[in-house]
């Protein structure tokens, strides 16, 4: 079993880096592990047809983001100001924490 095979959080900041919305940037609004997905704000929008419900909701269309593959994103590092590899190690001891592999920048403080 893989643990952690993928170093991307709720709330980072991350780019795609495949597919069509390749080279956009955005917050992370949702991670779905058990299908290797995320949601990232603004990204990826669909078209959505609602239907009407009851008397105060009006049918039409909606955007809303669909998830990306997590392979297809990359975290960010704010200070090298570009996606990069991420590592990991332990800080004050005992907590792991990621790391940007070309700047040490650590993103979880
Ligand atoms: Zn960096």
């Amino acid at each position: 079993m893989i643990v952690h095979k993928y170093n991307i959080k709720k709330n980072d900041l991350v780019m795609v880096v495949n597919g069509k919305e390749k080279g956009k940037s955005g917050r992370v609004l949702k991670v779905i592990p058990e299908k290797e997905k995320v949601l990232l704000e603004k990204i990826n929008m669909i078209k959505r047809h609602s239907r009407p419900h009851g008397q105060q909701r009006r049918g039409g269309i909606l955007e809303k983001e669909a998830p990306l593959h997590i392979s297809n994103v990359m975290l960010i590092c704010e200070k090298c100001n570009k996606p990069v590899r991420i590592g990991r190690r332990l800080v004050e001891g005992s907590k792991k924490a990621r790391f940007c592999r070309k700047c040490g920048e650590i993103f979880d403080k």
